[in-house]
């Protein structure tokens, strides 16, 4: 009997077809696990360690991968897995990897690529965990980083670019002033050297945004964020466009293209276009060990099925509080490209005709004192670092993520003293514009008092 199959209960045909059907459709149907004797119609968690061989045959077929049943979550799992086909539809990449979080997602792929003595390209406003990743973590693996502060000038990456480099990286919509990328320039650039270009696409969610479209070979994601969407779980993704013909980039990758396996072949010869994810997966997720539990792999797969309706109401709201912020008198600037003014509102209509997030910054004409009192007075927001959960949250990034910065470091990436990073969540805008104002209005209070000579 095949394993994890009730012979009198065949798998229901499989009635999603990702080219015709639309994206709420895809996030709530692709990739779901249609095996399963009982019939659920909701993905199981299959919170198992491992499964059972049926024969001795079957084991070592699991072993030598010449079928694609489970063995060990760790390998493999069904819930995992859905939430792999899932992405990898939304994204419209050729598959994906999940991990145990962002950082794991970052890392498995970038040592997927490179190693000891090799390099990388990337934009400096990421994400800080990714950033200190490269800069701390990698250096000491013998994997060096340049770093390109300007992320839109092809001609900045260009110079960047050694014979030793091995992936471009960067985020769509960098947290935490929404300086969207232009990523088809540095796809452009990527494409010309042979090199892939990751795209950390963790703010934007492929319900705003789709970087393969655009010619990025490989997106990552935190699921953590929007993707599970509750502020509940962690997790990571990592989807591969599957583009790359690695048998056509030389010497570049060995990993792939040189080093024979037991059976005699590389990964390139094995997996072809797939050689990338593959290896990603059989390598170094497998043996590094990021692995991700069925249980949040579940809540991540829930997430996803609401996704377009939340990803819709948390940037109606922040374009509706970006436009009112900006309209302050004690707000001195709105980092927001969904406004005419910002300098990335181009690039934010031509990239995000949805919607350019719900992540962006404002800074208060006070500083640090104005942003002290700003934070202390919320009572609806959420002091919090995280982005993309229900719920709404401030945070102030010079005394948090960019704490450990230089005060030269954090004035080149825009992030002043007074500068404030917002998530908006599903909250009623009219009931966060007025937690904002009274905020706002303890903030005045605070001035004229000082002002006065009262405190
Ligand atoms: C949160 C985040 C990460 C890290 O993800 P974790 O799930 O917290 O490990 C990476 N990149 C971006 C853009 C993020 O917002």
């Amino acid at each position: 009997m095949p394993e994890h199959r009730d012979p009198a209960d065949a798998p229901r045909p499989e009635t999603t077809r990702p080219d015709t059907l639309g994206f709420a459709t895809r996030q709530i149907h692709a990739g779901a696990d249609r095996i399963d004797g009982h019939r659920p119609r909701a993905t199981p968690i299959y919170l198992t360690a491992g499964f059972e061989f049926a024969d001795f045959d079957q084991a070592n077929e699991r072993f030598v991968q010449s079928d694609d049943g489970y063995s060990y979550t760790r390998v493999g799992n069904p819930t995992n897995s859905a939430v792999e086909r899932r992405i990898a539809d939304l994204e419209g990449g050729a598959g994906a990897l999940l991990v145990g979080s962002g950082q794991a997602a970052v890392s498995t792929a970038v040592l997927a690529l490179a190693a000891s003595g090799d390099h990388l390209v990337s934009a400096s406003g990421i994400y800080e965990g990714s950033r200190e990743l490269f800069r701390d973590n990698f250096s000491r693996l013998g994997i060096e980083t340049s770093f390109v502060t300007e992320a839109n000038d092809p001609a900045a990456w260009e110079a960047a670019i050694r014979p030793e480099t091995k992936a471009l990286f960067a985020e769509s919509i960098p947290n935490p002033r929404n300086e969207i990328l232009d990523i088809a320039a540095v796809a452009a650039v990527a494409r010309r050297h042979g090199i892939p270009l990751i795209i950390d696409s963790t703010l934007a969610t492929p319900y705003l945004l789709r970087p393969i479209e655009h010619g990025a070979d490989v997106v990552v994601h935190s699921a953590s964020k929007f993707l599970a969407g509750h502020g509940t779980v962690l997790g990571g993704v990592i989807v591969d466009a599957g583009r790359i013909d690695w048998t056509a980039t030389g010497d570049r990758f060995p990993h792939l293209t040189r080093t024979p396996g037991s059976d005699g072949r590389t990964v390139a010869e094995r997996s072809g276009r797939a050689a990338f994810l593959d290896y990603a997966r059989a390598n170094i997720a497998l043996r590094q060990g990021p692995s991700p539990s069925p249980f949040n792999a579940f809540f991540i797969l829930q997430g996803i099925e609401t996704l377009s309706l939340r990803v819709q109401r948390h940037t109606e709201s922040a374009q509706r509080i970006a436009e009112w912020l900006a309209e302050h008198p004690a707000v001195e600037s709105v980092d927001y490209s969904g406004l005419p003014s910002s300098p990335y509102h181009a690039l934010a209509e031509r990239y995000l005709p949805r919607g350019a997030g719900s992540v962006f910054s404002f800074t208060l004409r006070g500083g640090r004192d104005a942003a002290r009192t700003f934070v202390n007075a919320v009572e609806l927001f959420t002091r919090m670092t995280h982005l993309g959960d229900v719920r709404s949250l401030v945070l102030h990034p010079a005394s948090t993520t960019h704490v450990n910065r230089t005060e030269q470091e954090r004035q080149a990436a825009g992030i002043g003293q007074g500068l404030l990073r917002l998530s908006i969540g599903l909250e009623d805008a009219d009931d966060l514009i007025a937690d904002l104002d009274r905020a706002l209005g303890a903030v005045e209070a605070a001035e004229l008092l000082e002002r006065a000579g009262i405190v």
